[in-house]
């Protein structure tokens, strides 16, 4: 039977019909390796930038309904772009969005996780030959509505669609050469990592390595699926490659570095100390469909009987969140204020060799010190440990950290895609 290559190219990989033009000669080159090939495309350059743009010229709050309605046009373009640019140079292929195909979801507005993929009209247009192009970062519900799978979602869908198909791999095309110790945007002499383990490489990506969305990685682990990240414009290269932990040796106590400028920080103020109160307001918040990440409760005072509760969410959540937690309030008895504080940043180093390696954290703490960084909140896990500082030390932060965990290279790393300027 023929292999099956998942492969998936991002908005700086298809931003013009050039680039557009590149892409279609490297995806017949793995259809002449003799594979059959599913391509998934995100939007062109910035377009869903630019489409949240106006949305939020027009609406404050646009509604999530009209939002994925508006967001999912513009993998739409370049699905059809790329499979005419394919059938130029003669090939066979053809575009599907995913209502076309089934990519089913749950049925939540702007990060909706895919919960089936009917395969049917994949293999019988694998069957017939067809280089088949398929719609990033957007899903269907039950209903027939349009949902999409949260900012950089298209690796998402790339990888499901990979598990689905029982792919020999999945690859994933890019700006950059592979995964490198961290944003080589922040860190130029960032090393770039041969392969790193589906765990270290999850941390990494909810740590705020937006290379990859960390959900495509938490399916890739789940369903075995070897995953390479690389680039789209140095086809040489082979990149990274992100496997289970048991083929991986492990040299350097930390991995690599990250930073989360996505987050923003809420402080309840003297909540009543007393069972039940951290799950009623936690239960809220799950209800509305806002994922809390770092969670901290203080000592109760011991006058008044109550503490404070700091946690951080997406700041795309906030408003959503503070509204929430008003309207809690009085059942609560919460009697203090809730303070928001938009203004920082998750920095975390992340490896699996810092597991029975002391002095790692202390290690951290003294850089940042060094730095006089002030750390606001500490969260870790077995592999990872994210101290929260003020927005403005977060990159000074991560380049003292990416050299005193020994992780620079003698290279600059080549990145091609711009930042959004809008
Ligand atoms: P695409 O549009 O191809 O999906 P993204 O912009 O989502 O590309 O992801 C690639 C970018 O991720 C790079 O340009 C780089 O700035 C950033 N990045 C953040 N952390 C890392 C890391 N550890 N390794 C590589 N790239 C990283
Ligand atoms: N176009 C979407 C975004 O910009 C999805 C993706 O690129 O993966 O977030
Ligand atoms: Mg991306």
């Amino acid at each position: 039977m023929r292999k099956i290559i998942v492969q998936k190219f991002g908005g700086t990989s298809v931003a013009d019909t050039e680039k557009i033009k590149n892409v279609a000669k490297t995806v017949i080159m793995e259809k002449e390796n003799g594979n059959d090939v599913v391509v998934v495309v995100s939007a062109m350059g910035h377009t869903t930038d630019y489409l949240l743009k106006m949305a939020n010229d027009l609406s404050p709050n646009p509604s999530g309904r009209e939002l994925d309605m508006l967001l999912s046009t513009g993998e739409g373009v370049s699905i059809a772009l790329l499979a005419m640019a394919i059938q130029a140079q003669g090939y066979d292929a053809v575009s599907f969005n995913a209502m076309q195909i089934g990519i089913m979801t749950e049925n939540v507005h702007s990060k909706a996780r895919i919960v089936d993929i009917k395969t049917d009209k994949l293999r019988k247009n694998l069957n017939d030959g067809k280089i088949i192009v398929v719609a990033g970062f957007q899903g269907v519900t039950e209903d027939g509505e349009i949902t999409t799978l949260g900012r950089g979602g298209s690796d998402t869908s790339a990888v499901a669609l990979a598990a689905a198909l029982n792919a020999e791999r999945c690859d994933i095309y890019t700006d950059v050469e592979g995964v490198y110790t961290t944003d080589p945007r922040i860190v130029p002499k960032a090393s770039r990592l041969d392969k790193i383990s589906y765990d270290e490489m999850l941390e990494l990506a909810y740590a705020g390595a937006n290379v990859l969305h960390p959900r495509s990685v938490e399916t890739a682990k789940q369903f075995n699926v070897p995953m390479r990240v690389r680039s789209s414009f140095k086809l040489d290269n082979l990149g990274t490659l992100i496997l289970g932990v048991e083929k991986m040796e492990i040299y350097k106590p930390v991995a690599g570095v990250a930073a989360d400028l996505s987050q923003a920080r809420i402080v309840v103020c003297d909540v009543p100390d007393k069972p039940g109160v951290a799950a009623k307001l936690f239960t809220k918040l799950a209800n509305e469909n806002i994922s809390v990440d770092m969670i901290i409760q203080s000592y109760a005072r011991k006058v008044s009987n109550t503490n404070d509760i700091a946690f951080t969410v997406d700041r795309a959540d906030l408003t959503k969140t503070v509204e929430a937690l008003e309207s809690l309030k009085a059942d609560l008895g919460v009697t203090g204020e809730i303070q928001v504080d938009e203004g920082i940043a998750k920095v975390s180093i992340v490896g699996a060799g810092m597991i029975d390696r002391p002095g790692v954290a202390s290690t951290m703490f003294t850089t940042l010190a060094q730095q006089g960084v002030n750390i606001k909140m500490i969260s870790t896990s077995e592999i990872k440990i994210s101290c929260l500082v003020d927005k403005a030390d977060a990159q000074r932060a991560v380049q003292a950290l990416h050299s005193v965990f020994e992780l620079e290279s003698d290279e600059v790393a080549e990145v091609k895609g711009d930042l959004p300027n809008i």
